[in-house]
């Protein structure tokens, strides 16, 4: 039996290479092996060795490729046979990553797990489109919450958005008109700012803004696809460059 190798779970960042961090970009580089999902930008794949092995384990919504389980299963399986592994996944593992899982089952398989955190969409998208998520002045707090219609309905999220605080809902797309309408039986303003970032990141990024009552219209209207993230708060309509051009513009 060979000496096990090691799964490194490793976060690819929201899109352009070069957002990753030295250390995810030395271990693509180097690897022989690496699983990757479909949010993993072209750019970094093209870091890999032209010998290394690349195995996409892409997921569509309702259509998926490869099920979490046989996921876990060929981690494991390579790593027994004593290959090291680059498990490549878009943003950070640990965030809505679903790489709680497969670190647990390897564990329990007694292989060797490292893991390299990324740049989490909510961080990118921030940095592209300047909103400042905890800007001094209008919040302290900032929730990370998965907006995919599973359980939606059960979700409590009383508390999280409102004066004071942001709210970063993932996989919010298709449900936006749930979530629109389950933040303001919650209480929420109809008129409370909100954006929604498209293509985070990445050149073709799109970035709208409006108030929480045209969510669901706005992301229609605009056809929306993913991913794309919808950041609710004041920190939203803060002007930022592109906003006081517009404005320079106008008076013009
Ligand atoms: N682990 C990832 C999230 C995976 S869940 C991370 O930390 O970023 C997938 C969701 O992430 C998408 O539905 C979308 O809401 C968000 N997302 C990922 N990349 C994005 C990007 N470049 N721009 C906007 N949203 C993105």
């Amino acid at each position: 039996m060979p000496k096990p190798g090691t799964i490194h779970l490793v976060g690819a960042g929201p899109g352009d290479a070069d957002l990753l961090t030295l250390r995810a970009a030395r271990l693509i580089e180097n690897a022989s092996l690496i699983v990757h999902d479909g949010l993993v930008d072209r750019s970094i794949l093209q870091l890999a060795h032209p010998d290394a092995r690349l195995i996409s384990v892409a997921k569509k919504r309702a259509r998926h490729t490869l099920p979490q389980e046989d996921i876990n299963a060929l981690l494991i399986h390579e790593a027994r046979a004593g290959r090291d592994v680059v498990r490549l996944k878009g943003g950070d593992p640990f965030v809505f990553g679903r790489g709680g899982e497969e670190m647990e089952d390897a564990h329990a398989a007694g292989i060797r797990v490292e893991v390299t955190p990324g740049i989490s969409a909510a961080n990118g998208a921030a940095a592209a489109a300047q909103i400042a998520l905890t800007h001094r002045d209008c919040a302290s707090i900032v929730s990370f919450v998965a907006g995919q219609c599973k359980g939606l309905a059960e979700q409590n999220w009383a508390g999280l958005a409102g004066t004071g605080r942001t709210l970063i809902i993932y996989m919010g797309v298709k449900t936006a008109p749930q979530i629109a309408e389950k933040l303001m039986a919650d209480g929420l303003a109809p008129d409370m700012p909100i954006a929604v970032i498209e293509n985070a990141a990445r050149p073709e990024m799109r970035v709208l803004r409006g108030p929480l009552a045209v969510l669901p219209e706005l992301v229609e209207r605009e056809r929306i696809v993913s991913p794309a993230l919808i950041v609710i708060g004041e920190v939203t309509a803060r002007k930022t460059p592109a906003m006081v051009q517009l404005a320079m513009e106008a008076a013009q």
